[in-house]
């Protein structure tokens, strides 16, 4: 991580404890990046793992904030921030991302534009070395939204994204995840690290993204909220974009991105209050556990969640920033 963003950690814990922010001020660009919600506290972690995941965080929010900064596009951000998160070990997504009940990996992402509301998506690929660009493809090159399985990576393969061997996506870490999970079938224990990137850039255009392995020992086939427009991802250059993390069967059923969205829309709310409604409320109240990161149209952004973590970042042109695991609230 860039020595610049260790002076922001401590200020940012106590700031992104309070998960939002508001800016009066004009504010001309605008991200947040997300690595995994759950219930995890310090003791959880050697003090090395926390810093790596630190590390981490700010290097992807580097990336992103390189490419907002230059006056390039909040879907350009989206996509290399989490193309380098996917290639991060750290993340349950690429690289790092868990195994299903088979000891398979199957990946799920997906990006979406706020400005005319296009989408792409790839559910269930085991080849894809950067699932996100392939949903890129999707949303760019095809007249779909949505693709999964073996049709989804012959897509992307024509259309020169990367393939590799399955085996490249093992780590000992996700398998030993997977040896627990199925000792204790019931186990809650789940490997969170689904990543996610929300931006808005110069242009006044909203993005997001979503990317995952999904949840360890899922069943073969299962399909999380991550590449399902409406709960994992949303972006609408009217309203907000947001990209979830958590139990992603209770974010499809309360198609949680969207609701936020129309929150905002229909009924009005700050983008604040449209999250904690959601997050806070309905979904807590329900069991659903996670996150969102989100980011509205004037710059504000949102790092709510209903659990006691979520690895997550921000920064935005007034030289606000910052890094966080923890929940403060909690
Ligand atoms: N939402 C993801 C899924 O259900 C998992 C996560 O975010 O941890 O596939």
């Amino acid at each position: 991580m860039k020595k610049i963003l260790y002076p922001f950690f401590f200020f940012a814990i106590l700031f992104l404890g309070c998960t939002n922010t508001n800016y009066s001020k004009k504010v001309e660009w605008a991200i947040a990046i997300h690595g995994g919600a759950g219930n995890i506290n310090p003791d959880d972690y050697t003090k090395d793992q926390l810093s790596a995941y630190n590390q981490a965080l700010g290097s992807a929010l580097e990336i992103g904030k390189k490419v907002l900064s230059q006056g390039g596009t909040s879907l350009d951000a989206v996509e290399q921030v989490i193309r380098s998160m996917e290639d991060c070990p750290l993340f349950n997504a690429g690289k790092g991302a868990v195994f299903n009940h088979d000891g398979k990996n199957e990946m799920d992402a997906s990006i979406m534009d706020g400005n005319g509301l296009r989408a792409g998506a790839v559910a269930n690929v085991g080849d894809i070395k950067n699932p996100i660009s392939a949903a890129r493809l999707v949303m760019d090159k095809s007249q779909h939204v949505l693709m999964v399985g073996k049709g989804a990576s012959k897509f992307a393969r024509s259309q020169g994204a990367e393939i590799v061997d399955s085996s490249y996506f093992f780590t000992q870490k996700s398998w030993d995840a997977l040896q627990k999970a199925l000792e204790k079938e019931n186990s809650k224990d789940k490997k969170m690290g689904t990543v996610g990137c929300v931006a808005l850039d110069k242009q006044g255009n909203l993005a997001a993204g979503t990317s995952t392995g999904g949840m360890t020992n899922k069943r073969y086939g299962r399909v999380g909220d991550s590449p399902i427009i409406g709960a994992g991802t949303y972006a609408n250059n009217n309203t907000c974009a947001v990209s979830a993390t958590g139990h992603g069967e209770y974010f499809i059923r309360y198609s949680v991105a969207h609701d936020i969205s129309a929150l905002i829309e229909y009924k009005g709310l700050s983008l604040a209050d449209a999250s904690n409604l959601v997050v806070n409320g309905k979904l807590k109240k329900a069991g659903g556990q996670g996150g969102i990161i989100a980011v509205d149209k004037y710059g504000n952004i949102s790092l709510t969640m209903n659990t006691s973590g979520m690895f997550r970042a921000f920064a935005n042109s007034n030289g606000e920033e910052g890094v966080a695991i923890f929940n403060n609230n909690k």
